[in-house]
């Protein structure tokens, strides 16, 4: 196998601050240390997969790198006990495409710690569908409920609904019975929203309240934040009494600009939803739930693409084009 050569997405910073990116061939013994040497069959693409692609440091400080936070495919070999060689497994998060050379390259090896055996009733292809966006829009719909939102409680808001995250959230909501309003800047992909089970579609502009007051007219029984920014805060100053807004993402911003009055005045609750760090019993449940009861078809909204055509969707992704998931094929 140390003789293994393999293709791969590779980062290279050519001069200060300019990076470019190119398809490379590894060798097997280039991997990092690790109990576990995976033969990646899928990846997909996330949004933090694009900041890394562009030399973002605050995602990976040194480079050449390989990102691809998420990877599923084939155990090829283990020095642990609980992987033996065949095994169907799957990683999302820790430090996979961040500082640990990812999922974009036909291998990656890795700590035991990291990896999980794909669930029954999962292809590998399913389980990079979701990837982390799915991972988090289901750990985001869990704590949603965890914390008493039922579907006849009333609407529930997702944001960034046409993304990764929010249009895999839309989708389980829908699926759990809730009443979804999503908001998206995308007028055109109206139908795919409420193909997705979305009743309500709202713009960009009509949740991004400009008018300065601490609280806004209650609507929402829930809220599903991926962006952040003055969306967040629109749609805490929007929430009903007593409601959750789980938070994530800040493909709009990282600022927050609201005041305490929804807190104390209405007694709604702000909840970080990270899936990085994520604890193992929480993660094989939420693993557990997407291959089970809140298994949902988003099949038509996944486009599966080569390595060589990945950094033409890095680009899309980082102007907030992309629908729905794109997965990476690594047999190919
Ligand atoms: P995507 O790029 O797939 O989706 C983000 C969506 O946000 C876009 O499709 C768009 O949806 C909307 N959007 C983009 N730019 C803007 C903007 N300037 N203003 C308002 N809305 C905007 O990303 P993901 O779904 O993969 O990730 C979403 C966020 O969640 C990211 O910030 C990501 O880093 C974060 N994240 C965090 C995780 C965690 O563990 N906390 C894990 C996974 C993701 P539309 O056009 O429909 O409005």
């Amino acid at each position: 196998m140390d003789s293994a050569k393999f293709k791969a997405f590779v980062v290279k910073e050519i001069e200060d601050k300019k990076y470019i990116r190119e398809i490379v061939e590894k060798n097997i013994d280039d991997l990092p240390e690790g109990e576990v040497l995976m033969e990646v069959q899928y990846s997909s693409l996330n949004y933090k997969d694009a900041l890394s692609a562009h030399g973002n440091k605050g995602v990976t400080r040194n480079y050449p790198h390989t990102p691809g936070i998420d990877a599923a495919g084939i155990v090829a070999e283990s020095s642990s006990n609980a992987f033996a060689k065949g095994d169907k497994i799957l990683i999302t998060g820790y430090d996979l495409g961040m500082n640990t050379s990812g999922g974009f390259q036909q291998y990656i090896r890795v700590p035991s710690s990291w990896v999980i055996k794909l669930p029954d009733n999962l292809s590998l292809k399913e389980a990079m569908t979701y990837g982390t966006a799915g991972f988090t829009a289901a750990l985001s719909v869990y704590k949603l409920i965890s914390s008493g939102i039922k579907p006849e409680d009333g609407e529930i808001l997702v944001t960034g609904s046409t993304g990764g995250v929010g249009s895999i959230a839309a989708a389980l909501l829908a699926n759990l019975g809730y009443l979804v309003v999503g908001v998206t800047g995308k007028q055109d992909k109206r139908e795919m929203l409420l193909d997705l089970g979305v009743y309500d579609v709202i713009s960009r502009e009509e949740a991004d309240d400009k008018s300065g007051k601490p609280l806004l007219k209650g609507r929402w029984a829930g809220v599903i934040d991926t962006v952040g920014g003055n969306i967040l805060a629109t749609a805490i100053k929007s929430t009903e009494y007593g409601g959750v807004v789980t938070c994530c993402g800040n493909a709009a911003s990282a600022e927050l600009p609201a005041s305490v009055y929804p807190f104390i005045l209405r007694g709604i609750s702000l909840l970080g939803v990270d899936s990085v760090q994520c604890p193992i019993d929480l993660r094989l449940k939420i693993w557990e739930l997407l291959s089970s009861d809140w298994k949902v078809d988003i099949s038509s909204n996944v486009e599966e693409i080569t390595l060589e055509e990945l950094e033409q969707k890095i680009n899309l992704i980082l102007q907030g084009k992309i629908s729905g998931r794109v997965i990476v094929n690594l047999k190919k």
